[in-house]
């Protein structure tokens, strides 16, 4: 498809950049979500952005759903996503750290199993009780960055906000997860979508889907009507804007741009514009947590790619290994190439089948040759593809030299710590030159600089 694509329509979005890859959506889109319980899963106590949890249960220790296991010290918790036994607590494969300590559970349901019914008088409950609840729930951002929610709510003193956006765009080609949330469970999304507004004190949210989704946006429609949100205490009006099917349109800067008109300041967050923005299901696992006391221990994840017998749209415990998943969607088929947890633009490689699901992991894709670049990378041909599709008007290109020659560390010039790894830069260098991996290690070889001179 056409990189031009977008500039054609009149629907919203941003102004800079950006890519249209063939979307793939039509492999998952019309599969309802399913349940999918393994018998053992294997948790990794790092699941979110920050310091790592520390385990609470050791060997032979009885759990239940929803129990603390592991907590970061006055921070999330990690919760036992299955009622069973611990088998061993050890270091183990993680998706994006390579080692953790991982917890390891047997499942064994039984009938006193909680339930998490709703709590009374849940709508109206203090603010800051709400933010107790979603930290000790253990939410993060579960659209892929798993920064803990409650710090993302709990606004600085002074801050000025006016509007939430709620994220239901899923711009990574594939994935239909929230896709089928907003289909689905639209009841959860709006319920939890208000709750926030009431939490960071705004009467103004918009959702924005993509124009692929009308009928999520439509869905999303009818289910604000329904509510009659205006009239609940506080107010809220909601509204859904369907933007262009462009990448990377569900990031942060981008989104906001393309719902409110503003521009975010280079180095800033939404929150200097006025705007926090939440993911949709994030929101509904911020109602789970105030209204049913329920903690995050499953996600909703796609399972795709032509590598696999059988795509889906799964509800799985965190911790569930993507051998397991492999297993229950009828295993590989013969020209399988490459395993990717998350999309193809921001995703990683895997090459290790213990890895388990995360409560950052929006999917599992299974690519084959015709799916995927495994070509060996040539010389820059200063063609300027890779700067016209940055969405922050950086330079990939130069930063990729200077790598090439082993000087990340005269990369700033380049804009390299603006960049948040969208992938739009490797996507569209026709010298298949790995960009985003060289501004990854160049922002690494600062990180590292920083923490020597702190
Ligand atoms: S990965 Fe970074 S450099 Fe590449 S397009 Fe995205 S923001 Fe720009
Ligand atoms: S797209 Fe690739 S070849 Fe073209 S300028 Fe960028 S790095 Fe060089």
């Amino acid at each position: 498809m056409s990189l031009l694509f977008w500039r054609k329509s009149a629907l919203p979005t941003f102004s800079r950049g950006g890519v249209h890859p063939d979307e793939h959506k039509e492999l998952t889109e019309n599969l309802p979500i399913e349940d999918f319980i393994p018998t053992n899963v294997y948790l990794p106590v790092s699941q979110s952005l920050g310091p790592s949890a520390e385990p609470l249960v050791a060997k032979a220790t009885k759990v239940k759903r929803g129990d603390v296991i592991a907590r970061v010290p006055g921070g999330v918790s990690l919760h036992a996503p299955v009622s069973g036994i611990v088998k061993g607590v050890a270091t183990g494969p993680h998706a994006s750290l390579v080692y953790d300590t991982v917890i390891t559970i047997q499942t064994k349901p039984g009938d006193d199993d909680p339930q998490f019914p709703e709590q009374p008088g849940w709508q109206a409950l203090p603010v800051a009780q709400m933010l107790e609840s979603i930290r000790d729930a253990g939410v993060v951002g579960l659209g892929g960055a798993a920064f803990p929610t409650y710090r993302k709510l709990a606004l600085p003193k002074g801050a000025k906000v006016d509007t939430l956006v709620i994220n239901g765009s899923e711009c990574e080609p594939y994935l239909t997860c929230d896709y089928r949330l907003m289909l689905e469970e639209s009841e959860k999304v709006v319920l939890g979508s208000w709750l926030i507004a009431k939490i960071i004190g705004v009467a103004n949210c918009v959702i924005g889907v993509e124009d692929n989704k009308q009928p999520a946006a439509e869905k999303m429609r009818q289910t604000i009507a329904g509510l009659g949100l205006e009239k609940m205490e506080p107010p809220v009006k909601m509204t859904v804007v369907v933007t262009q099917t462009r990448y990377p349109q569900g990031s942060e800067k981008q989104l906001v741009q393309s719902l409110t008109g503003r521009l975010v300041p280079k180095g800033g967050l939404p929150l200097a514009v006025g705007v926090v923005v939440q993911n949709v299901a994030t929101a509904i696992a911020c109602l789970d947590a105030i209204r049913n006391a329920k903690p995050v221990m499953e996600r909703v994840l796609t399972v795709s790619g032509r590598g696999i017998q059988s795509p889906r749209n799964l509800r799985v415990p965190i911790g569930t290994s993507v051998e397991d998943i492999v297993a229950h969607c009828g295993g590989y088929t013969n020209d399988l190439v490459k395993i990717l947890l998350g999309g193809p633009m921001m995703g990683r490689t895997i090459a290790d089948l213990d890895v388990s699901v995360t409560k950052g992991t929006s999917g599992l894709l299974f690519l084959t040759a015709a799916e995927t670049s495994i070509t060996r990378y040539q010389p820059c041909i200063s063609c300027g593809e890779c700067v016209d599709a940055c969405p922050m008007g950086l330079e990939p290109n130069r930063v990729s030299q200077y790598m090439e020659v082993g000087r990340p560390l005269e990369t700033e010039q380049f804009g390299v710590k603006e960049c948040f790894e969208c992938g739009c830069c490797s996507y569209s260098c026709p010298s298949h030159r790995p960009l985003v991996q060289f501004m990854q290690v160049a922002k690494a070889a600062y990180r590292r600089q920083e923490r020597k001179t702190k």
